[in-house]
């Protein structure tokens, strides 16, 4: 269909190039101009032998006809309007179709396709619906549970330049991250007025790394988005395409800080050493590298199947026990909706994720066993506080690999039938006889359920705040 509009483009140029009518061009190959109409409308396509008589008509060769090339700016214009009206997105909107004639004017044709530009690409964002998001999400996430949440090429790669600015033990020095940043061509620069739809803005040409100023000078936050706003550049990542690709980019730049601020082989020697005391602690690992409880507790699942030999799980829960994040290769079972998204979810109300809350204190872990269908696990969970609310960070090991753990003599047990209804989702049936049709509650709205889904257009930055940031801050 394409092909015969810009066949048909490329005759009408050649003939009115030459200064013939129809006529005259149908009169000297013996077809009707009505004929040679249609083909030049891309409406009928011509047998090869009258191509070839065309082109020896218009002195020219025959590829020159077949060329795909538009040979002029309004004739591309034409064949993109042509071919986005037969398109299934105009298609469905069940409108007439608009002749292109040569005597439409430029501006009606130049309006046209970019209305129909336009109304592809918001189809195109409109994709990343939360259905579309929550789809590529748990793809991701099972992905990683086959690669057992190690990625190695990110962590030779992240290995190699700590060696090389000179970075062998301890935490990783926020001055250790300037000159990473340095080596890889970029300055830090703090700035208090970042555009509102960004966390970090990179200026290519300049070389430059916006990030915003430190709350608490040499953070872990602040390392790590110098880390992450690096890791674009480091691993070679380009636009995404689409919401899958996006996500993938940020769990690699993710991976790529962790791998930074918790080393390979300083985390593996740290835990193996504690393995032989058997006194693994997430909370130990989080002070010794300096970072938060739940980047050290994902970190911990990178390592432990790869370097360690044991499967884990990994759970951020909401106090009302939504999921926000999850990763098991242990065989827990985590909730899930008919599509097999585990966000937003609600886990057993037995579970440590959930028990932890119960508890006064809370800045230690909390450990428990818990007995479920699919086996016993122990568990750590710390409690933390973000401006969404409470949530609980769990680590979890199967009850064999429990040993090696601090807190592996805990005596709190419970027992979790779900998702068997009847576990905990279903009231007791005395108080649902007393209370059912007697009340009215007011349900809240999980924000964070679709919070980390995008909204409207992704990535979601506003460009024109960005470009005006990147102009007011560039260098002259
Ligand atoms: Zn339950």
């Amino acid at each position: 269909m394409a092909e015969l509009l810009m066949l048909g483009q490329r005759l009408r140029h050649f003939r009115v190039a030459k200064g013939l009518t129809l006529d005259q061009l149908g009169g000297r190959v013996g077809i009707a101009p009505s004929q040679l109409s249609m083909i030049e409308n891309g409406r009928r396509e011509p047998r090869l032998s009258v191509l070839e008589q065309l082109a020896a008509a218009l002195d020219v060769r025959l590829a020159d006809l077949l060329d795909e090339t538009p040979p002029t700016e309004r004739a591309a214009l034409e064949v993109e309007l042509e071919r986005l009206q037969q398109g299934p997105l105009y298609r469905q909107l069940g409108l007439p179709d608009i002749r292109v004639t040569r005597s439409m004017p430029q501006e009606t044709l130049e309006a046209l396709v970019g209305l129909h530009r336009e109304l592809a690409r918001r189809s195109r964002d409109a994709i990343a619906t939360p259905e579309e998001a929550r789809r590529a999400n748990t793809e991701l996430r099972e992905h990683m549970r086959g690669e057992d949440n190690h990625i190695a090429e990110i962590e030779e790669i992240a290995s190699r330049m700590l060696r090389d600015v000179g970075h062998t033990t301890g935490a990783l020095t926020h001055r250790s991250v300037s000159v990473m940043a340095e080596r890889l061509g970029f300055e830090l620069i703090y700035v208090s007025t970042l555009p509102h739809s960004t966390r970090s803005v990179t200026d290519l040409e300049h070389g430059r790394i916006y990030l915003p100023p430190a709350s608490i000078p040499g953070g872990h936050g602040l390392r790590s988005m110098a880390l992450q706003a690096m890791a674009h550049r480091v691993l070679e990542h380009s636009e995404p395409a689409d919401y899958a690709e996006f996500l993938r980019q940020r769990l690699e730049i993710n991976y790529f800080a962790a791998a930074c601020l918790m080393p390979l082989e300083q985390s593996v020697t740290f835990l193996k050493a504690r393995r032989q005391h058997r006194d693994i602690a997430v909370e130990d690992f989080r002070d010794a590298f300096g970072v938060t409880h739940e980047a050290a507790a994902l970190r911990f699942t990178n390592l432990a199947t790869t370097h360690l030999g044991m499967t884990v799980h990994f759970l951020r829960a909401g106090d009302d026990g939504a999921v926000y994040k999850a990763y098991e290769n242990d065989g827990l079972r985590l909730p899930v909706d008919v599509t097999g998204s585990t966000e937003g979810q609600f886990v057993c109300r037995h579970w440590a994720a959930r028990r932890a809350f119960d508890r006064t204190t809370r800045t230690t872990e909390f450990y428990q066993y818990t007995d479920t269908p699919e086996g016993t696990f122990w568990d750590s969970a710390q409690i933390g506080s973000a401006s969404t609310g409470e949530f609980s960070i769990t680590v979890g090991v199967p009850f064999a690999d429990a040993k090696w753990f601090r807190g592996r003599e805990t005596t709190v047990r419970e027992v979790s039938r779900c998702p068997d209804v009847s576990c905990c989702k279903r009231p007791p049936a005395q108080l649902a006889e007393r209370w059912k049709g007697k009340a009215w509650s007011s349900a809240k709205l999980h924000a964070h359920i679709l919070s980390p889904l995008p909204s409207g257009t992704f990535p979601g930055v506003d460009d024109q705040e960005l470009y005006e940031f990147l102009e007011a801050h560039a260098p002259r």
